[in-house]
């Protein structure tokens, strides 16, 4: 692929940007820097390349790849998708506030509330499906609003447009944490989101073999510090992780669609099955965020979540499965099925878990790329056990 990225369809990039033949090659992939460190030709005189903390040409086109993605103008790779929400959260000083949706991820609450307010951060939980909740939080010392869409795992989903054009209003930066939909279905700088973050732990990655997170910035100014972060900070992503996250990039809009069809099919079969109290999925017509979520995005992902109704039930259920895995985490090409009270959201308070509506009979399914039915017999056979 030659020229700029942005002339190319998204699968094209999605296989080409950030990776050039290797120049001394012509290998068509990108090759696995292993090294710590770089030989200068001699006194003030190097190839660019310097320590792997701050350069190297793995992680690189890695960066170089998630930005064409996201029509970003700055990628930046970390080690976790954590690594990344500290390193974005490091543009919020002392005193200064941040309004977040209250459904997050709960490592990223556990980050902001036992963390981050130690160091005189404040945060805001709202509803962030009602624009005025969203505005009513904004206070004078808000520098940023932090989002999800849709969130885990209520699948709630934030309207991307209107809430920057409100958070700028008030010169309030937004991030939004796009781990579900990946850039192959929703891109929210086009938006006009600032900064998109990453677990591509998750999606991104799909092969359930690799942590790591990315920042991708749409102003150069804020990507000039992330790049600062990275190499002040220096939690960054190996050369090995970026080279197994381009491998599993190239296949992210089949395996996008895959998930989706069967997801669709799943969440249609769960909403008319007569043991499950509600299922969670904006593809569904009656979800409250349907409509949004068709505008401002190209799909629904493969994210479901569903109330059998008590932990009981959900144990019952979880137990009987042959096919799915339970396992926390999400994304993978494989089927992952998990208890959020007991799992993912387990850091998240009792009490803020019932308020939010997380039941201890919510289940959440990562739907995999398996063959559609034995998905389906496997889903039958745990409901049958409820
Ligand atoms: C997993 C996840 C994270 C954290 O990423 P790690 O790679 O596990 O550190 C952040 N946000 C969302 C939405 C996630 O699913």
């Amino acid at each position: 692929m030659k020229g700029d990225p942005r002339r190319y369809g998204f699968a094209t990039r999605a296989i080409h940007a950030g990776q050039p033949p290797d120049p001394t090659t012509g290998a068509v992939t990108v090759p696995i820097y292993m090294t710590s460190t770089y030989v200068h030709d001699g006194l003030g005189e190097h190839k660019g390349f310097e320590y792997t903390r701050v350069h190297n040409p793995t992680r690189f086109a890695l960066e170089d790849n998630v930005a064409a993605l996201e029509e970003g103008v700055t990628g930046h790779a970390f080690a976790s998708g954590m690594a990344a929400i500290s390193a974005l959260l490091t543009l919020v000083k002392a005193g200064e506030h941040v309004v977040v949706s209250q459904d997050v991820y709960g490592g990223t609450y556990r980050f902001f509330t036992q963390v981050l307010e130690n160091y005189g951060l404040t945060f805001s939980w709202v509803d962030a499906t009602s624009l005025d909740a969203i505005a009513a939080a904004i206070r004078p010392n808000t520098k940023m609003l932090f989002l999800e869409t849709p969130t885990n795992p209520l699948m709630q989903i934030t309207d991307l447009a209107a809430a920057a054009e409100l958070a700028h209003r008030h010169g309030v930066l937004v991030a939004v944490d796009n781990t579900f939909l990946t850039p192959c279905l929703q891109r929210p700088l086009t938006l006009g989101v600032d900064v998109v973050v990453h677990s591509t732990t998750k999606y991104l990655n799909g092969h359930s073999d690799a942590l790591g997170g990315v920042l991708v910035a749409r102003d150069r100014k804020q990507g000039d510090w992330f790049y600062f972060v990275q190499k002040s900070a220096g939690a960054v992503m190996s050369p090995f992780d970026a080279f197994l996250l381009l491998r599993g990039i190239k296949t992210l809009p089949v395996r996008m669609a895959a998930h989706e069809a069967s997801a669709r099919v799943i969440a249609a079969y769960l909403a008319d099955h007569p043991k499950v109290d509600r299922v969670l999925y904006p593809g569904l017509p009656g979800h409250p965020g349907f409509t949004i979520q068709q505008r401002q995005a190209s799909g629904f992902g493969g994210m479901i979540s569903f109330d059998l109704g008590s932990y009981d039930a959900a144990k019952r259920f979880l137990d009987r499965l042959e096919v799915m895995s339970l396992a926390e985490s999400l994304g993978g090409v494989e089927t992952l099925i998990s208890h959020p009270a007991t799992m993912t959201h387990a850091s998240v308070p009792a009490e803020r878990r019932e308020a939010l509506g997380i039941g201890d009979g919510m289940v959440r399914i990562s739907v995999g790329i398996e063959e559609l039915a034995d998905l389906l017999a496997d889903l039958e056979r745990g409901l049958e056990a409820v």
